[in-house]
């Protein structure tokens, strides 16, 4: 099956699936009502706060080259090695070379979508390496067996019973329904792997140019005792994380937070320098920055939809988004999911493939007002959609009758026309069809709104 139809099918069971519906709509009221607090509470001015972090990452975008060799260049300066990935799989032959240069046997990973995008796990653990997910989520996805449903929220779609009878499963604990409980037996598994692991693995929410410095951010705690435990630490991140200076954490982190989770700040926030200096007493060995473009750099071409590369990775689109409120993470089968996943996921992997993403959306506009960077997310699935009919991936009865529409809806005349037809061909056609099937066609209105308007404005 390919992955349009499996998309299909899955959306379409995900939408009728009762328990799946209550448990993200739950999830997701709660998440609405913190944030709009939090906006209110952290903001004076939210749109002028968006406009401005949007800009800056404008700016990234228009210096990109510079502001990766200044980053590099510092982060060199502090000891650590930079490595430049083409692609997903040389971003694995790198991380893989890194395993064998440190004869690593196991690694500790912390929350990152950069490493689901080249499948790290799959990767190691086809190379005889052990995977140990630290992030709570992530754990949880991972003991079950399946993928991220979310980009911040990995198993959003568990609950605390599901958990507590998995953990029960694999890790043979006692059942709870205490939500304490069960991050604590999540805890004593992990604790272990911190301090026996050979690699610590992370990405990041920013690399910094100036002074050269990677930022992650968190609420467990697990981030810092993934990079800071092990012997060798890994960031692997794309290439569009940056942001100019140190400065600009004083916007992006609460934007961040609010978008993300509704919180004012994260737990806990770091900023890697570089691996342990001379007089340190801890802190890894050693740490490579492995950064990934894997069509970033494609996409920065693209004058209209370079923009998407300005994405913090918050989770809002997601949230806000009917379709993927109605069909669930897993249905798409990407990494990204909801709007910001249906702009990226058709360039990064093929549009021929993956156009089918972009057409999934009512094109409502609620990404767009929720991005805490100011991205179009309507208009570039539109763009997407434009440029997968420009390279003839939607059959020809649906451009012809996409022509046939657009000379309809450009003309007063020809819609008024058209819809009198309509009508009329509505009520031939209950007379004419057998009773039972005649009643269901719905009857049109004989006048349309306009014709309304204009005789009823005065009054
Ligand atoms: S597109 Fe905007 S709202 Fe969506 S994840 Fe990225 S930053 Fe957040």
């Amino acid at each position: 099956m390919n992955t349009q139809k499996q998309f299909k099918k899955q959306s379409a069971e995900k939408a009728h699936d009762q328990q799946h519906l209550l448990k993200i709509r739950k999830a997701i009221r709660t998440y609405d009502e913190k944030v709009a607090e939090m906006k209110q509470a952290q903001f004076i001015d939210w749109p002028a706060a968006r406009k401005q972090a949007g800009q800056i990452k404008q700016y990234v975008l228009e210096n990109w080259a510079d502001l990766l060799e200044q980053f590099e260049s510092n982060m060199k300066e502090n000891g650590a090695e930079v490595l430049w990935a083409e692609t997903a799989e040389q971003a694995r032959q790198i991380f893989l070379e890194i395993a064998d240069r440190h004869k690593a046997k196991k690694i500790v990973k912390s929350k990152s979508m950069t490493t689901e995008e080249i499948e790290l796990n799959e990767t190691c653990e086809a190379n005889g390496i052990e995977v140990w997910e630290s992030d709570l989520g992530e754990l949880i996805v991972q003991l079950a067996g399946e993928k991220p449903y979310h980009i911040v929220t990995p198993a959003m779609h568990k609950s605390k019973a599901e958990i507590s009878k998995l953990f029960h499963e694999k890790l043979g604990s006692v059942e709870s329904d205490s939500a304490e409980e069960l991050t604590m037996i999540a805890r004593a598994h992990l604790r272990q792997a911190y301090v026996t692991a050979d690699i610590g693995v992370s990405g990041a929410n920013f690399l910094i140019a100036d002074p050269g410095l990677v930022h992650i951010t968190e609420n467990e705690g697990n981030i810092r005792l993934t990079t800071a435990c092990p012997p060798v630490h890994v960031v692997i991140a794309g290439i569009e994380k940056l942001l100019p200076r140190l400065e600009d954490l004083a916007l992006f982190l609460p934007l961040l937070a609010t978008s993300g989770t509704g919180q004012q700040l994260t737990g806990y926030n770091n900023l890697i320098r570089g691996p342990r200096a001379a007089g340190e007493a801890d802190g890894p060995r050693k740490m490579y920055v492995i950064l990934l473009d894997n069509g970033r750099s494609q996409l920065h071409a693209d004058p209209k939809l370079r923009i998407a590369l300005r994405c913090i990775r918050c989770g809002a689109c997601l949230n806000a988004c009917p379709v993927y409120k109605t069909i669930g993470g897993h249905s798409y089968q990407t990494t990204y999911q909801g709007p910001i996943g249906a702009v990226l996921t058709p360039q990064f992997r093929g549009i021929a493939e993956w156009h089918h993403l972009s057409d999934a959306s009512s094109l409502c506009g609620a990404c767009t007002q929720v991005c805490p960077v100011d991205i179009p997310l309507h208009e570039l699935l539109l763009e997407n959609r434009r440029q997968s009919d420009e390279q003839s991936n939607t059959s020809l009865f649906w451009k012809q009758s996409l022509k046939i529409w657009a000379v309809i809806m450009s003309d007063r005349g020809k819609l008024n026309a058209f819809h009198r037809a309509a009508a009329n061909g509505a009520e031939a056609a209950a007379l004419l069809l057998p009773h039972e099937t005649g009643k269901r066609i719905p009857k049109l209105a004989r006048q349309t709104f306009a014709q309304w308007w204009e005789e009823n404005e005065q009054s």
